[in-house]
């Protein structure tokens, strides 16, 4: 994994046999996966000609390794692995061959050479109360922070990472923290999701390799490009919401005709991520397309925010309008497509008859 420590992205690239027609291609598909104009190719170029490649090390605390597990699915591969794994990934506990003290030399090397100058990632929250969880009897939150003193940024992939997630879940046995409580004198970023989609983790990632600046975050630390909106904006269920046409069950008749799913626990007026823009699974589909409500998945105590199925006490009254208008402002074309299809959503619902509506629907829509 290692790299000499002067190496640009470039150089990297071209010991690894990457012919400088390939390295334009990665540099052009570069710009467009972190939402530049094209006109920002030039610049992309230059920075993976002159600045030195930037590190990563990935820690796990309390996690599943769903946010790695769901990483080594992204799409886009030959161009988000190739910056990751084959230019940057200096240390994963999962995914390098070295285990043990080996590993643990790998990673002081890395930190050593490179002292604030690498990314630190952490998958995973962090146990606080006396006596939990220690690796080669260290406390992990003695761990992060050693690694999180040498770091330029640090990137809480998963929502246990960022919020505390599932581990943190009450009663919250192991006293379990979000790394942002925890780290406080240096930029935290985070990318929550349970897990995350593994283009927005990748995103993120490469943002800072290759730009060398944080990308713009919201109040909760999110990168805007992703978590600006929520589910519910570019919902393809949309139409039916505004409509008052909601599945009352799972397998009724509106659940079958495709109803907005509010009422089974949808928290997507309420979740920001952006799942309906770019899908799972290389835009195959995301939940509440494939029949599923949304779990609130990226946002703070989603699991002690109420049952999954029980839906939300009040609807929220958004003119549908704004959703399209809102994806053409972005320039999206996935949410411009989404928007159509909220139109034609819409459409559908506002011409369904009485006899085509689910008799257990007429209450909704007054
Ligand atoms: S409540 Fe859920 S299913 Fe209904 S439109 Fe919003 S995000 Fe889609
Ligand atoms: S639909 Fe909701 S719960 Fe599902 S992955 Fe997206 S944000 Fe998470």
């Amino acid at each position: 994994m290692f790299q000499n420590k002067n190496d640009t992205i470039y150089e990297v690239l071209e010991k690894r046999g990457i012919s400088r027609r390939d390295f334009f291609k990665i540099a052009t598909a570069t710009t467009a996966m972190l939402g530049l104009e094209f006109t920002q190719v030039g610049h992309v170029i230059a920075q993976m000609e002159t600045k030195p490649r930037v590190p990563v090390i990935w820690l796990h605390f309390q996690d599943c390794t769903g946010c790695s597990e769901a990483i080594t699915r992204s799409y886009n591969p030959s161009l988000e692995r190739l910056i990751l794994n084959d230019v940057s990934l200096d240390y994963h506990e999962t995914l390098m061959a070295a285990a043990g003290h080996q590993a643990e030399a790998a990673k002081q090397a890395t930190m050593q050479a490179y002292a604030g100058q690498y990314v630190l990632v952490v998958e995973g929250s962090v146990p606080t109360g006396f006596g939990m969880t220690s690796i080669g009897g260290r406390a992990a939150v003695d761990i992060l922070k050693e690694a999180a003193d040498g770091a330029m940024a640090i990137i809480s992939v998963g929502n246990c990472a960022a919020f505390g997630g599932i581990p943190a879940a009450k009663p919250n046995p192991t006293n379990a923290h979000g790394v942002w409580d925890l780290v406080t004198d240096k930029p935290v970023i985070n990318v929550p999701g349970c897990p995350p989609i593994p283009e927005v983790m990748t995103n993120t990632i490469a943002h800072i390799l290759i730009l060398g600046t944080l990308p713009e975050l919201d109040k909760l630390n999110r990168p805007k490009m992703f978590y600006a909106q929520t589910v519910h904006d570019r919902c393809v269920r949309r139409g039916f919401y505004d409509a008052g046409l909601y599945a009352n069950s799972f397998g009724d008749e509106g659940y079958k005709a495709g109803y907005c799913l509010f009422k089974l626990g949808c928290k997507g007026p309420t979740t920001y991520n952006t799942c309906p823009s770019i899908k799972w699974n290389d835009g195959t589909s995301w939940p509440v397309e494939a029949g599923h409500p949304c779990l609130g998945c990226s946002e703070p105590q989603f699991w002690d925010a109420g049952g999954f199925y029980q839906g939300q006490s009040s609807l929220i009254d958004t003119p549908s309008l704004a959703v399209a208008a809102g994806a053409a402002a972005v320039g999206v074309v996935a949410g411009a497509g989404i928007a159509a299809a909220n139109a034609a959503n819409k459409r559908r619902a506002e011409h369904a008859t009485p006899a085509q509506a689910p008799a257990d629907n007429e209450e909704d829509k007054s």
